[in-house]
């Protein structure tokens, strides 16, 4: 069997590295093509020694430069490229069988887009991707025949337990409902008076799961319910009446399907990122991830509750957002983004999120997308706006 070339966008964050850590267990069947990094050079540059990639991709030549001398340094052939546009060449170019799209953020929705233009097996997990530009993204897929298959544990899941033929509709398919699992993160159980002043540190602390920060916040906030609500309709083609969104603390339940005649198919398993990504990257068949087995004897419970609207109002926005159409999720990830970031910074609380959220929703009045530059303007615009919010704070 010929080996799969594969690129990572993202490599040098927390999905980067779970991939290579799979991808490393199976060098017979994947070699890697490209591995992209931003801030962390060392972490690239490691990455590089280990996994021998045709390219690396930086953000600037100012990057570029010193590492393509280190790597040359020890005889390693990977040519270091730099820039947006050869995220995007790394993604599509004609060599490449699968891509893994994990940069954070609106980052990744170039990239990204170029690898579905270019019809590879696309592995999902840049979620934001798919909130801000939707319907053509879906679109994108359907034209280039590209195989796009969700990382997010959630969506995942859910692709597990549909039927094969789903893209037939919901319905036609005897799908009465999608059940989207939320741990409810770090502050479920938080008295209500304390949101405000809690930390970057404490939201970073999710109860589960090791991720990259900004999700951490998101899944601190909800909203990374949220943008996995809006990301389920256009994945499965569901309305979001059809998505039920459960908070189920243990994090075991990544996601159910249920069935008009009363079935209800969940997929279960310990939470480490390294089973989807290795389901995504097989399927259909299945490899070892290096995950061990799910002890359920030790697991004992599953607690089921219903997400609460006062606690999490960043769940009801995204959900707002989706019903408004056009622009408006584009506009709730950019402002999102912004928000996190200067949560982050220690700029604003932690309540702040949805409130700058809201207003730029309303700034913002969604206009219908007939293509991708109407997409980015509104990134770029609620951008402008949230920041103005921030700077009129101060
Ligand atoms: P991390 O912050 O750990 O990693 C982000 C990656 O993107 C890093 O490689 C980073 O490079 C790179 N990056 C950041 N900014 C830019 C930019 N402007 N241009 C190009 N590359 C950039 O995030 P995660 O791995 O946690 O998340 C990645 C994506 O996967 C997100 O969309 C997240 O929602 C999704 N996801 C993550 C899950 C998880 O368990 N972590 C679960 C489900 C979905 P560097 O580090 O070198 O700066
Ligand atoms: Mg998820």
């Amino acid at each position: 069997m010929s080996r799969a070339w594969i690129t990572v966008l993202g490599a040098t964050g927390s999905i980067g590295v779970s991939t290579l850590d799979v991808v490393a267990r199976h060098a017979d069947r994947y070699a890697v093509f490209a591995l992209t990094g931003h801030s962390q050079m060392a972490v690239l540059e490691a990455q590089c020694r280990q996994h021998d990639p045709l390219f690396a991709v930086v953000a600037d030549a100012a990057q570029a430069e010193p590492l393509q001398q280190r790597l040359q340094a020890t005889g390693l052939q990977t040519r270091v490229l730099h820039g947006v546009e050869a995220l995007a060449e790394v993604a599509a170019d004609q060599r490449v069988d699968v891509v893994m799209a994990a940069i954070v953020g609106a980052a990744g929705l170039s990239p990204t887009l170029a690898a579905v233009r270019a019809g590879k097996r696309v592995l999902l997990a840049n979620k934001e991707a798919l909130v801000m530009s939707g319907a053509l993204f879906m679109q994108a897929v359907r034209n280039s025949g590209a195989q796009l298959l969700p990382i997010d544990s959630e969506h995942n899941a859910i692709f597990q337990c549909m039927p094969r033929n789903y893209a037939n509709g919901l319905g036609q398919v005897g799908v009465r409902r999608i059940l989207l699992t939320a741990s409810g993160g770090p502050f479920r159980d938080f008295a209500l008076e304390d949101l405000a002043g809690v930390t970057p540190a404490q939201a970073c602390a999710h109860p589960n799961w090791s991720m990259g920060q900004k999700i951490s916040v998101d899944s601190a906030s909800m909203m990374n319910k949220g943008l996995e609500l809006i990301e389920a309709c256009w994945l499965f083609d569901a309305r979001p009446e059809q998505v039920e969104v459960v908070v189920h603390p243990q994090s075991v339940v990544h996601s159910l399907v249920d069935y008009v005649d009363g079935s209800v198919l969940a997929q279960l398993g310990n939470p480490d990122m390294r089973t989807p990504i290795a389901h995504a990257l097989a399927w259909p068949e299945r490899i070892d991830s290096g995950v061990s087995a799910l002890d359920l004897l030790s697991t004992a419970r599953l607690d089921f509750q219903a997400p609460d609207p006062q606690r999490f109002p960043c769940l009801w926005l995204a959900r707002q957002a989706f019903d408004a159409g056009g622009t408006a999720c584009a506009v709730l990830n950019a402002a999102n983004e912004v928000a996190v970031q200067a949560f982050l910074d220690g700029r604003i609380g932690f309540t702040d999120i949805p409130v700058i959220i809201e207003y730029t929703l309303n700034c913002l009045p969604p206009v219908q997308v007939e293509e991708l530059a109407q997409v980015m303007l509104a990134d770029r615009q609620a951008r402008e706006h949230a920041h103005r919010w921030l700077a009129n704070r101060a």
